[in-house]
């Protein structure tokens, strides 16, 4: 098993976010229609304040490349118009990395969400919303539907699925309640085998299937899973 020294989460998000943001424009390495929410388009990007043992794209959130392109908020509102028309949909969402890594790529996310004509997911870990409640402001107004999905039921399992320090959960669940507080509408996600949905203080709506890639068992097996 390999010892991982557990990092700081907000730490980690203010240094990935100095990756893979360029003022407004971010990081994002592909665009494609996935069959998820009964289809909708999706905009793939790299960057996360965890690195779950789990994670599909564990690799490039170990090292968020910088060879992957920039777009702006415009430019990826363009691709996601061009998947929806195509594909006729009116679900968006960004995958493959944590969204929301601080106010810039807040902003960022607002900007694209503003301008296009659907429904919004937003897949995040809450691990931001939960550290800095003035971040759901700029979340509120806008057509989103967030899917938070819980790490863990207590600190120290915490650190071994996220390799972040255990406080990280509390983070989460401080962002149910800001989101809860706020009014956005949003439920809260597990992955089963690693959260007790009993043993958490908030309504767990969803239960996720764990896809066992090859190098997805090899790292479970490092974290001592
Ligand atoms: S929070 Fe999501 S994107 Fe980030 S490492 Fe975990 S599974 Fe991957």
């Amino acid at each position: 098993m390999t010892e991982l020294q557990p990092f700081n989460p907000i730490q980690k998000s203010r240094e990935v976010e100095k990756i893979v943001m360029q003022a407004d424009n971010r990081m994002y390495y592909r665009f494609r229609f996935a069959k998820f929410y009964g289809g909708i388009a999706t905009a793939d990007t790299v960057g996360c304040n965890l690195l779950c043992a789990y994670c599909w794209n564990y690799f490039r959130n170990l090292k968020p490349s910088k060879t992957a392109p920039f777009y702006s908020p415009s430019e990826v509102t363009k691709k996601f118009k061009d998947l929806a028309d195509k594909h006729k949909s009116s679900r968006f969402r960004i995958s493959g990395a944590e969204p929301i890594l601080g106010r810039v790529s807040t902003s960022h996310l607002a900007e694209v969400v503003k301008h296009i004509d659907g429904y919004f997911i937003l897949e995040t870990n809450g691990i931001m919303i939960g550290y800095d409640q003035t971040l759901v402001d700029i979340l509120a107004p806008l057509p989103v539907y967030v899917r938070l999905c819980i790490k863990a039921h207590q600190g120290l399992d915490f650190e071994k699925i996220t390799g972040a320090q255990a406080n990280g959960l509390d983070y989460q669940l401080n962002a149910a309640r800001y989101l809860e507080e706020a009014g956005i509408s949003y439920s809260i996600a597990v992955m089963g085998g690693f959260v007790d949905p009993t043993k958490l203080p908030v309504r767990v709506t969803e239960v996720e299937d764990l896809i066992l890639y090859k190098s997805t068992e090899k790292m479970l097996k490092e974290r001592g899973f």
